[in-house]
């Protein structure tokens, strides 16, 4: 008789408990790490769960971990399940946990009911994730599909410590994990993680179906006019910086989101320079976020942020100058990793929804090395990054169990 695979509810959210005291802060939330004395706790109970059933434990150069479950055809890459289990400074229980305790929960449930699948699968927990404590973040899944690391070694952390250092340490402080290089073959990739925003909670959707992680682009504006005196300085002599920002900022604000609902613009920073209470300032400068999961999308915002500004700061007879300080891509998922997705969602009678990722994700870096997707479940208020960040138990199991259905239809594909 062959048992269907089924998650253990009660222990994935036992598991849940127990990785949420490595860390713990007084305000329920979790202080983890990347490469920390908590963060080497945290791989050391996965590891010690992981061998005690019998799987092999591998960790790369870079101390990602790797928990392997055989397949019956030894030659084919690997399926790998996962996500961190760094945290923010005061983070929660559930950003990074709840995907790879789930994994490791999925692994479990095959084991328990004897299921072969046709691949092997391993659970992964990409190291410093966060980047909270080394930036930057998503660190293992970068070297992993080839990022250069070497300029890495010499950086130096938020407390004073020194990467490289922590970096053997944390590779030390794991013994039986046998050493792997940094990169290798994989089949695909699934990752479960909470959403970090608002939409699936209050859609009352369980599950979210990650169609892509959207790109992100930052740029400098500098508007520069001609300082003068707030009192004798007519209207018709100003050249105002403050008022070309203040009309891009409404103008962009005015068509940007409201024309194209995947578009978000933001301007969080603003400075006049000399910055006093009674002088038409010299030069104003704010700073834009752009995000789109189009890339070809991404670039239209910015030609149009580019036009607006400078017919603005035309329009004040002042100049203007963008400078693009940061230019993170984004991803599309795999179009069969998502329909195997869609699919054991499917099979499970769940609603949901398609739904493009806010944040950066290790998949990101993953997709563009093999075929990638992500589910996402609910969080009370959309809060992470936050000690108060909370999941249902239902949807965390939820969550599991959709991993569980999605990676055995991967595992099983030629
Ligand atoms: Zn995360």
């Amino acid at each position: 008789m062959t048992l269907v695979p089924q998650i253990d509810g009660e222990r994935l959210l036992g598991r849940l408990d127990a990785f949420a005291r490595i860390g713990e802060t007084p305000a329920g939330g979790v202080n983890r790490q990347a490469f920390s004395v908590e963060d080497r706790s945290a791989r050391r109970l996965l590891a010690e769960l992981a061998l005690a059933r019998g799987f092999s434990v591998f960790q790369d150069g870079m101390a990602n971990l790797f928990i392997r479950r055989e397949g019956s055809d030894a030659t084919l890459p690997p399926l790998l399940i996962g996500s961190h289990l760094d945290s923010q400074p005061t983070g929660g229980r559930f950003d990074g946990a709840l995907g790879t305790l789930s994994a490791f929960e999925a692994l479990e449930a095959l084991e328990d009911a004897q299921a072969e699948t046709h691949m092997p699968i391993e659970v992964v927990a990409w190291v410093n994730e966060e980047g909270s404590r080394f930036a930057p973040g998503v660190m293992g899944s970068m070297a992993f599909t080839g990022a250069d690391t070497e300029a890495w070694k010499s950086l130096v952390g938020s407390d004073g410590a020194c990467l490289a250092g922590e970096l053997e340490a944390t590779i030390a402080a794991l013994p039986e994990a046998a050493p792997r290089p940094v990169g290798m073959p994989i089949s695909g990739y699934i990752e479960l993680h909470i959403e970090q925003g608002p939409s699936l909670e209050k859609e009352q959707l369980p599950i979210g179906v990650v169609t892509a992680v959207q790109g992100t682009r930052w740029l400098e504006v500098s508007i520069q006019g001609s300082a003068g005196h707030a009192g004798t300085t007519g209207l018709a002599y100003r050249r105002d910086p403050m008022v070309a920002a203040a009309a891009a900022m409404h103008a962009l604000q005015a068509t940007i989101m409201p024309l194209d609902t995947s578009a978000r613009l933001t301007v969080g920073r603003i400075a006049a320079q000399p910055g006093s209470i009674n002088a038409i300032p010299q030069s104003v400068t704010f700073t834009v976020d752009l995000r789109h999961p189009q890339p070809e999308r991404l670039d239209a915002i910015e030609a149009e942020v580019r036009r607006v500004c400078g017919a603005e700061a035309k329009a004040q007879d002042c100049t203007v100058t963008i400078r693009r300080s940061f230019d993170m891509p984004g991803a599309a998922f795999s179009p069969a990793m998502i329909s195997i997705v869609e699919a054991a969602v499917g099979s499970l009678h769940l609603p949901h929804k398609r739904m493009v990722s806010g944040a950066f994700h290790d998949a990101l870096f993953i997709a563009r090395v093999a075929p990638a997707a992500m589910i996402f479940v609910p969080c009370r208020d959309g809060l992470s990054h936050n000690e108060a960040e909370y999941v249902e138990p239902a949807d965390a199991v939820t969550g599991a169990r959709v991993l569980l259905q999605a990676a055995i239809a991967a595992a099983s594909a030629h």
